[in-house]
C-alpha cells in the first residue's frame, strides 16, 4: 500500500508525539511511523519523569533553554492535555565542604541559564521540607516536578490523532530514498511518500540520520537502571531527593512518582545495544547502597519491579558529550528535519523542541493554520482519584465504573474500555497498563491480567493469540490447551 503525506515522522517517543501534535495546529497531512504497537515504548517511559528546572545544563545550550521553556509551561500543557504533572519541587542533599561547593556552582549556572527559584536550605529547612532525608544542607528548585512520563506522551498522541494525525504503529523504517524531490520511506509491508520527513527517532537517530545521506555523527548509549519500591513509602518523600550532580552525572535520586511509588535510580553505563533493557544485580546493590546515603528508610524487601532506560548521547571524536542538534541541511537532505542526541531533559523539553523543529521549517515555507485545531483531549476519570460522592456520580452516569477490574489500583471496567478505545486503539497490555495504571499494584497484575485479555478479545476483537504483552513477538498465549 502507498500513502502520501505533507510530514512524516519517524518515532513515535515523545518528542515525535510533541512535534506531530504542534504540526496538527496546520492544515497539513501529518503521519508518524513507530516500529512498536504504541507510543512510548521506549526511553520516553524509561526514564525517572522529572521535570527539571534547567539547572544543570551548559549555559547557552539548546539543553538548558527549551529545558527552562519546558519547565515553565508544563502546567498549562498538563491541564489541557489531562495528564498528571506535579510541581512539587526537587532537592538536591549534599553532606560535605566540596559538595556545597559544588551546590554554588550549580546554582549560579542555573540562572544564568534562566532557571528560577533556586536557593540553598540549610541542615534544619532541609528536614522540614522533607523529615527523612540525610544531609547537612541542600540546593532546592522550587520550580521543579514530577510528570508520568508515558501519560504525557500518549495524551500528545491521542490530542495529535484527534486532530487528524495518523499514527502507523507497529511499522520499522526500513530504507529511506529521495525521488523526484520526494522522501519515499520503506517499511517491511508499506511505502509512504511524503514532502517532509522529520527524524525524531531517539536512540535510532544516528541510523536514521544515515539513512537520510547525513553520516558521521558518533552516538553512545547511556543505559540507567532503577529499582521501583512499594508505593507505602511514597508519602514520606513529598519530592525528588538528588544527591549532587557531577559535570557528566545527575547522580543517583529517590524519586517520587505522581502515582506514589518511589523509584531509586539510575545508574549510568555505556552499552553497545539501545534497546537492552536487563537489569544487573551488581547495579541494583550499588543503588541500594547509595540512596542509602540520602534517604535510609527501605529494606530489599521494599522491591516490587526493576527496569532500565537508555540516553542516546551525540559525542564528539574526543568522547565529549554535545548539545541537542535540531537541524535542517538544504543541500544534504532537503525538507529533513535531523534530531540528534535528545537525551535528559528531552521529556521536559519535548513540546519546546517541537515548536524549535516547527520553525526551522517554517523558516522554509508558510504553514496555514488548521482552524479546526484543538489543544485540549478529553478527560478520562479514574475513580480511584475521586471522592466517595464523585465515584458514586460516575457509577450512576456509567455502570461500568461499578466494577472493579484491578483490585490493587482500584481500576474500573469504564477506564480499561476507554484505553482500549483511546483514538490511537490500545491493542496490547502495555497499551492498557500504562494508560489506566492496572496491573500496577503489589500483585503486578496477578488478579486482573487475564480479565484484560479477556476485555481486548471482545472489545478489539483480538484472537487471544493476537494479544502481546508490549512489543510485537510477545504473546501472551501460545495456543489452545483444550478443543
Ligand atoms: C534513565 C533516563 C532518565 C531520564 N530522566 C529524565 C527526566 O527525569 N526528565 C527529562 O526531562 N528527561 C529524562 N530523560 C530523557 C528523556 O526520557 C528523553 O530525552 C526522551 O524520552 C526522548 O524522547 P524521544 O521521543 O526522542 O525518544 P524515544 O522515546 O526513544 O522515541 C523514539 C521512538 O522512535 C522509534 N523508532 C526508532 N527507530 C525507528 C524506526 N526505524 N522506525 C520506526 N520507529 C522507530 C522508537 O521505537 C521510539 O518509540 C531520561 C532518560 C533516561 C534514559
Amino acid at each position: 500500500m502507498e500513502h502520501e503525506y505533507d510530514v512524516l515522522i519517524i518515532g513515535g517517543g515523545v518528542v515525535g508525539c510533541a512535534i506531530a501534535r504542534e504540526l496538527s495546529a496546520y492544515r497539513l497531512q501529518i503521519g508518524v511511523l513507530e516500529k512498536n504497537p504504541d507510543v512510548g515504548y521506549e526511553t520516553s517511559a524509561r526514564n525517572t519523569g522529572v521535570v527539571h528546572g534547567g539547572f544543570a545544563y551548559d549555559v547557552g545550550s539548546l539543553k538548558a533553554a527549551l529545558c527552562v521553556e519546558g519547565n515553565r509551561m508544563m502546567g498549562e500543557l498538563a491541564k489541557e492535555l489531562h495528564f498528571p504533572f506535579k510541581r512539587c519541587g526537587k532537592i538536591l542533599v549534599g553532606h560535605t565542604e566540596e559538595e556545597y561547593a559544588r551546590l554554588l556552582e550549580v546554582i549560579r549556572q542555573g540562572e544564568a541559564c534562566g532557571a528560577s527559584n533556586l536557593r540553598m536550605v540549610d541542615r534544619e529547612e532541609l528536614h522540614t521540607i522533607i523529615p527523612s532525608a540525610e544531609g547537612n544542607f541542600a540546593l532546592l528548585s522550587e520550580n521543579s516536578g514530577i510528570v508520568d512520563p508515558f501519560l504525557m506522551t500518549s495524551a500528545l498522541a491521542e490530542n495529535a490523532a484527534e486532530n487528524g494525525v495518523d499514527f502507523h504503529l507497529s511499522c520499522e523504517v526500513s530504507d529511506i530514498s529521495r525521488e523526484d524531490g520526494l522522501w519515499v520511506i520503506r517499511t517491511k509491508n508499506e511505502v509512504f511518500t511524503t514532502r517532509w520527513i522529520i527524524n525524531s527517532a531517539g536512540a535510532q537517530c544516528g541510523k536514521i540520520s544515515e539513512m537520510l545521506g547525513i553520516r558521521g555523527y558518533r552516538i553512545i548509549f547511556s543505559k540507567g537502571d532503577y529499582i521501583v519500591l512499594d508505593p507505602r513509602l511514597g508519602t514520606m518523600v513529598p519530592m525528588p531527593i538528588y544527591t549532587v550532580p557531577s559535570n557528566t552525572y545527575m547522580g543517583i535520586h529517590v524519586t517520587v512518582t505522581t502515582e506514589g511509588n518511589l523509584l531509586l535510580g539510575p545508574t549510568a553505563e555505556n552499552k553497545e545495544d539501545p534497546e537492552d533493557y536487563g537489569t544487573e544485580q551488581k547495579n541494583l546493590d550499588f543503588l541500594y547502597e547509595e540512596a542509602m546515603r540520602i534517604w535510609p528508610h527501605f529494606t530489599k524487601g521494599d522491591c516490587i519491579r526493576t527496569y532500565s532506560g537508555v540516553l542516546p548521547k551525540w559525542v564528539d571524536e574526543n568522547g565529549t558529550i554535545q548539545d541537542f542538534r535540531i537541524e535542517i541541511r538544504d543541500k544534504e537532505a532537503p525538507n529533513a528535519v535531523n534530531l540528534i542526541g535528545i537525551e535528559s531533559p528531552g521529556l521536559t523539553a519535548s513540546v519546546p523542541i517541537a515548536r524549535y523543529v516547527i520553525r526551522l521549517m517554517k523558516e522554509r515555507e508558510v504553514f496555514e493554520p488548521n482552524a479546526d485545531f484543538n489543544p485540549a483531549r478529553n478527560e478520562i476519570r479514574r475513580f480511584a482519584d475521586c471522592t466517595r460522592e464523585e465515584q458514586e456520580a460516575l457509577i450512576r452516569e456509567n455502570p461500568d465504573y461499578g466494577e472493579i477490574v484491578c483490585r490493587c489500583s482500584k481500576v474500573t471496567r469504564a477506564e480499561i474500555l476507554s484505553a482500549i478505545h483511546n483514538p490511537l486503539g490500545a491493542r496490547t497490555m502495555a497499551a492498557v497498563k500504562y494508560r489506566t495504571r492496572c496491573m500496577m499494584g503489589r500483585c503486578q497484575g496477578g488478579y486482573c491480567q487475564m480479565r484484560i485479555a479477556q476485555m481486548l478479545e471482545t472489545e478489539a476483537g483480538l484472537d487471544p493469540c493476537e494479544i502481546m504483552y508490549a512489543r510485537d513477538g510477545s504473546p501472551l498465549f501460545f495456543g489452545k490447551v483444550r478443543g
